[in-house]
């Protein structure tokens, strides 16, 4: 629990870190998003719960841009703690999103690779469980199956997105079955979403891991396909949760590899 109080409650939890010249990341007690705000323009990659819509906004203005200059944004999977923003963007401001065209189907909400309640009432005793599905309630804000249905699949051009900082789009599967992780290369920066995360409130782990199983679609994918990555130069990583991590890539992919899951 936090002690704020009022207007300062509404935004507890949120971190903005500049980790390259012109990206920031976004950190929350339950979910992260990256910022790309370039002489090119603004990209957004992944975007929190519906229900942080103003911890986005926040976000957006410390690093001094409107939700209507973001150009685009990248979904590195289609669950709701990774698109909720995007649907607010799209709705309202007719912000052009995109993710690999084997998750648009997530993207979209036609299909749910998601944790479903059994899984997470099957899991309840397990330490972080409980407080971390309460928790994420108000966040889902009764719209747990919002999706965008605008989404596309990305223009790319010589290998790299054509959006605002051109990032390299890699297929990472596993999560589920179009995850992808994007590479600012110019920034030395690598965005992994959830194809593996430096802590979460459900494992007792520290440090660079796989999400606990429940939360994949095929967890034994998980980390062979993070292969794909693992000759990345990129300095920094940004995971979907927890910290970021600040080194090489492929020795944050090793680790993640040999932690595992916790469960
Ligand atoms: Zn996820």
């Amino acid at each position: 629990m936090d002690g704020d109080t009022g207007a300062g409650a509404a935004l507890s939890g949120l971190r903005v870190d500049r980790v390259s010249a012109h990206v920031h990341f976004a950190h929350t007690e339950h979910v992260n998003w990256v910022v790309y705000s370039g002489p090119d323009g603004v990209t957004l990659v992944d975007s929190g719960y519906v229900g942080q819509q103003g911890l986005l906004e926040a976000s957006l203005a410390q690093v001094g841009v409107k939700p209507d200059d973001v150009d685009v944004v990248l979904i590195t999977h289609g669950h709701a703690d990774h698109l909720g923003g995007a649907a607010w963007l799209a709705e309202h401001f007719g912000t052009t999103v995109h993710a690999h065209p084997r998750e648009l189907a997530n993207v979209h909400r036609e299909v749910f690779e998601q944790v479903g309640t059994g899984q997470v009432l099957r899991n309840g005793w397990r330490p972080g469980v409980a407080p971390w599905a309460l928790a994420i309630v108000p966040l889902l804000d009764g719209r747990a199956d919002l999706g965008v249905p605008s989404a596309t699949e990305p223009p790319v051009r010589d290998g790299r997105i054509d959006v605002p900082g051109r990032p390299r789009m890699r297929l990472v599967d596993g999560h589920t079955s179009g995850h992808a992780v994007f590479e600012f290369e110019g920034e030395g920066v690598l965005v992994v979403g959830d194809a593996f995360v430096t802590g979460h409130r459900t494992s007792p782990l520290q440090g660079p891991q796989l999400l606990p199983s429940m939360f994949h679609r095929d967890a034994a994918r998980v980390a062979t396909s993070l292969d794909g990555i693992a000759s990345s130069e990129a300095r920094v990583v940004l995971p979907g949760h927890g910290e970021a991590w600040f080194g090489p890539a492929y020795a944050a992919v090793d680790a993640a590899v040999d932690a595992g899951s916790a469960w």
